[in-house]
This record gives structure tokens, sequence and C-alpha cells, in this order.
């Protein structure tokens, strides 16, 4: 955590942190530590945060790093090289809320990179190779927490890449959701505003948005493609 510049902790949260009593300055262990023990009990499991488009997966995955951090754990982030849309290092949520992270082209150089850390971090992990599963279960059968963030389905609302096979293994499952831009209700997967077939199109909110079951099978329909196999078929 020394190799960490100071201005990866310029946002809310993190000055907010910094300004607490465990902040890492002093090396002293104060009373305030007891508060986070629950959430970094020193042992082996999988956690993952799954979700649509601006759900705050990455926002829910940085919180719990920060707090690891806090507890004075070794933690380390690792992202997909694909995923350079806005720096090449941090992991960076739509906030802009960022921590620092080490973009790796294959899971198996998790295994490799991550030996000396207790909490290991992975956002973006549906563009990871199916081997992250494994990788994974490796992690946590050395005893390290490994909390994992992603996208649950892709743009056609299809399941991505290891994150299936990564909720199953996994100790917890937080399912996070964020809100239909067309009427108010809790969303479940991003749609494509622009039009384009490939899978992986990393983008903004000009070419996602999110939407409710009930609106996006709508605009499925208007765009004259019909409802969906699975929403009339099964
Ligand atoms: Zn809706």
């Amino acid at each position: 955590m020394g190799r960490l510049p100071q201005k990866h902790y310029l946002c809310k949260q993190n000055n907010a942190a910094g300004r607490a009593p465990s902040a890492p300055s002093g090396g002293k262990k104060l009373p305030i530590m007891q508060l986070f023990q629950e959430d970094n009990v020193r042992q082996g499991r999988i956690e993952v945060i799954c979700g649509s488009m601006f759900s705050g997966k990455t926002e829910e995955l940085i919180r719990r790093l920060r707090r690891a951090r806090i507890a004075r754990q070794r933690v380390e982030i690792y992202k997909p090289g694909i995923d350079t849309r806005y720096s090449a290092e941090d992991v960076v949520s739509h906030d802009a809320n960022s921590i620092a992270s080490t973009p790796v082209e294959a899971a198996a150089s998790i295994l490799l990179l991550a030996g000396e850390a207790q909490v290991v971090g992975i956002d973006e992990a549906q563009f990871f190779d199916e081997g992250l599963v494994e990788v994974c279960g490796e992690l946590a059968n050395r005893g390290k927490r490994v909390i994992i963030a992603g996208l649950d389905m892709d743009f056609q609302g299809k399941p991505f890449g290891p994150m299936p096979a990564l909720c199953a293994i996994a100790e917890e499952v937080t399912k996070v959701h964020a809100v239909c831009v067309r009427c108010g209700a809790l969303a479940y997967v991003s749609h494509r505003t622009v039009a384009d077939d490939r899978r992986v199109l990393l983008g903004e909110l000009e070419e996602y948005e999110p939407l409710c079951r009930s609106c996006y099978n709508k605009v499925q329909e208007s765009d004259g493609q019909g409802p969906r196999p699975e929403a009339t078929a099964r």
C-alpha cells in the first residue's frame, strides 16, 4: 500500500476515512478498529458484487477494499487489461471514486501476482477468461478474501463471462441494482442505445441505459425485434 500515491485518496469518502482516528499515519491501533472486524475476518472466502451498469458495483467494491485497508490488511486490486476507459491503473467507478489497481491480461496472472495479499479485489470480472473461476477458488483456499465486482449480464440480458460460475462458488453474492431510467423501478439490464453487436463495448451513459425487465421488453418490441424469446417462449 506504500506504493499508492496520495492522489488516489481524493474522493469524498476517502477523505472522510483519512480523517478518522484509524488513519494509518500514527500507526496506533485505536478502538474504532473494532467496528471493522466483522467485515475483515481473516479467513479465505469469495464475495461477488454483481449487477447492471450504473448499479454501484465498483463503488461497493471500493468501499469494502477501503475498510480492509483501514483494518491494515494487505489489499491488491486487479482488473482486465481491456478496461481502459479512464485510467490504465486505477479501478475507477462512475463517480470518479478511484483506487489503484493492476491491469492484467489473463486471470492466471492474478494467482502469480497476489502472493502477499490478504484481500484481493477484482473489478470488471466479466471481461476475464473462464480461468478466473479456478483462480478465485485457489486464492480463497490459500486463505485470502476475494472480492469480485462485475456485470451479471451483457447488453442482451445473457449471463456474462465467468460471472455465473463465480456467483455459484461464492460464499456471498450481493446483487446491486441501478434505477430504470424510464419508469423508476429497479433496473435489471444495461440496454445498449447504440447499434453495435459486439459484446464488449465499453461505454458511459450515452451508450447504455439501465432498464427494468418490463421497459426492456417494450424497447425490444418497438425496435421491431419482437419480445425476447425468454419472455414468451418459456
Ligand atoms: Zn422500467
